[in-house]
């Protein structure tokens, strides 16, 4: 669980993508956030508390 992130991070979610990867950057906070595949560029929008129970570790800033 991340509980503190910002626009911009990348986040290492606990599922990956249907492509195979896990690292997704944030590119917009708010009631839902909306998370960008570092690998084929999909963006996906997840209500905030999902995203936090979904997300693993921050890796760093883009
Ligand atoms: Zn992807």
């Amino acid at each position: 669980m991340v509980e503190n992130f910002e626009l911009g991070d990348i986040v290492e979610m606990k599922k990956e993508h249907p492509c195979g990867e896990k690292n997704f950057e944030i590119i917009r906070v708010g009631a839902d956030v909306k998370i960008k595949c570092t690998k084929c560029g999909r963006i996906i929008m997840i209500p905030r508390s999902k995203f936090q129970k979904g997300a693993k570790k921050l890796i760093g800033k883009v």
